[in-house]
C-alpha cells in the first residue's frame, strides 16, 4: 500500500517524511525539495511484537505501508509543480497542513492559517481532476455521432451528472457514495480528489499535548471530507525517533502522550484504506499480512498461499 504525502511548501512534509520511515532527506530552511522520495514504514503492532518475544523468531516480518514523500503543491499551480503521475499511483493521500508557528519559516501565504491552506490543496487536487473528467466529456460527446456503446452510456452519464457538478461545486470526489459499479469506471482515471485523505496537522511543539487537529479546521469541517485527522509535532516527532524505548516512553509521559503520534499516523493510514493484518506464528517467522477489511478467512488464506484457500478446513 502507497501513501502520498502531500501539502504545501515548508509545511514539514520531509520531516515527517523522515521520521515515519527513518530516512534522512535535506529539510533545509531555505531548500525547496524538487525530487520525489520513497521509503517503507513497519506498521508498529503491540501484539505482534508480544508474538515475536513469545516465539523469538529468527524472523520478523510486520505489515508495510508505503510512504512517498511529493515536492510541495503550489496554489494555482501548473502540473509542473505537482509530481502528478507518481501522485496518481499511490492509493491514499496524506496532507500535511502547517499550524506551527514559526517566523524564520515563511509561509508561501504569508500567514499561518490551516483551514484555507486545506482549501487551497483540495483544490488543486479537484482542478487537476477536473482537467482529465472535461477532457474525456469532450472525447465521449465527439463520439455520440458514431453511438457510444452502452457501457460508454453509462460512463458518459456518470460523469457528466455526478462527477462534474461535484467537482464544479469544489468538492472533492471522496465525499461521493459510488456504487461499486462506478467505481470501478472511475478506478482508470486515478483521480487525486477521490483518492482517501489523512488531514495531519503538523502543531507546535506547545500545542502537541492536546488532540486539536479538527478544531484547528474550524467547527464542523472535518466530517465528510476530512474523516481521519491526526495531530503531529513534526520535529517532536524527530526527536523521539532517535530515542531508545525506554527514554521515549519516558518522554512521551512527560508530554502526556500515550504513543508518538506517528504510530497514530500510520495506523490511521492503514484504517482509511479499510486495511486489517492477520498472523502466522512460529520458530521460522513471525509476520503480519495485510488484508481488507471484510475478507473472508478463506480468501485470507489465499493471501498466504492460493493451497490453503483451495484445502481451507475450517476457521474457529
Ligand atoms: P516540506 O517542504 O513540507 O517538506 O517541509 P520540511 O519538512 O522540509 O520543513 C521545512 C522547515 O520547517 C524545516 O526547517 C523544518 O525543520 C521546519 N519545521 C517542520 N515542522 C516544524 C514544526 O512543527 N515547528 C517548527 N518550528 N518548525 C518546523
Amino acid at each position: 500500500m502507497q501513501v502520498g504525502i502531500i501539502g504545501l511548501p515548508k509545511v514539514g512534509k520531509t520531516t515527517l517524511f523522515n521520521t515515519l520511515t527513518a530516512s534522512q532527506q535535506s529539510t533545509d530552511r531555505y531548500h525547496v525539495s524538487k525530487v520525489v522520495n520513497v521509503a517503507v514504514a513497519s506498521v508498529p503492532d503491540p501484539r505482534l511484537e508480544r508474538l515475536r518475544d513469545h516465539y523469538s523468531p529468527k524472523k520478523f516480518t510486520p505489515a508495510t505501508v508505503t510512504y512517498v514523500d511529493i515536492p510541495g503543491i503550489q496554489k494555482g499551480g501548473d502540473a509542473e509543480s505537482l509530481d502528478l503521475a507518481r501522485l496518481r499511483e499511490v492509493d491514499a493521500l496524506a496532507h500535511v497542513v502547517r499550524a506551527f508557528d514559526d517566523p524564520e519559516i515563511l509561509h508561501p501565504e504569508g500567514s499561518v492559517d490551516p483551514a484555507r491552506d486545506v482549501e487551497i490543496v483540495d483544490l488543486e487536487l479537484i482542478l487537476a481532476d477536473l482537467e482529465i473528467v472535461s477532457r474525456r466529456i469532450e472525447r465521449l460527446d465527439r463520439a455520440v455521432k458514431r453511438g457510444l456503446s452502452t457501457d460508454e452510456q453509462r460512463e458518459r452519464a456518470l460523469l457528466t451528472e455526478v462527477i462534474l457538478p461535484t467537482l464544479e461545486a469544489e468538492r472533492p470526489l471522496r465525499t461521493l457514495e459510488l456504487v461499486d459499479a462506478d467505481e470501478r469506471r472511475l478506478r482508470g482515471f486515478q483521480l487525486l480528489s477521490a483518492k482517501p485523505l489523512l488531514l495531519v496537522v503538523n502543531v507546535g511543539e506547545d500545542q502537541l499535548t492536546a488532540d486539536i487537529g479538527a478544531s484547528i479546521l474550524g467547527e464542523g469541517r472535518a466530517g465528510d471530507r476530512y474523516p481521519e485527522i491526526v495531530t503531529v509535532s513534526a520535529p517532536i516527532e524527530e526527536e523521539i525517533s532517535h530515542l531508545d524505548a525506554e527514554h521515549q516512553v519516558e518522554f512521551l509521559a512527560d508530554l502526556g502522550l500515550a504513543e508518538p503520534s506517528l504510530d497514530r499516523v500510520i495506523r490511521a493510514s492503514f484504517r482509511l484504506l479499510g486495511l486489517i493484518s492477520f498472523f502466522t506464528v512460529g520458530e521460522d517467522e513471525v509476520r503480519a499480512w495485510t488484508l481488507r477489511h471484510g475478507t473472508l478467512a478463506r480468501q485470507a488464506g489465499g493471501a498466504i498461499h492460493s493451497d490453503i484457500e483451495r484445502g481451507f478446513i475450517r476457521a474457529e
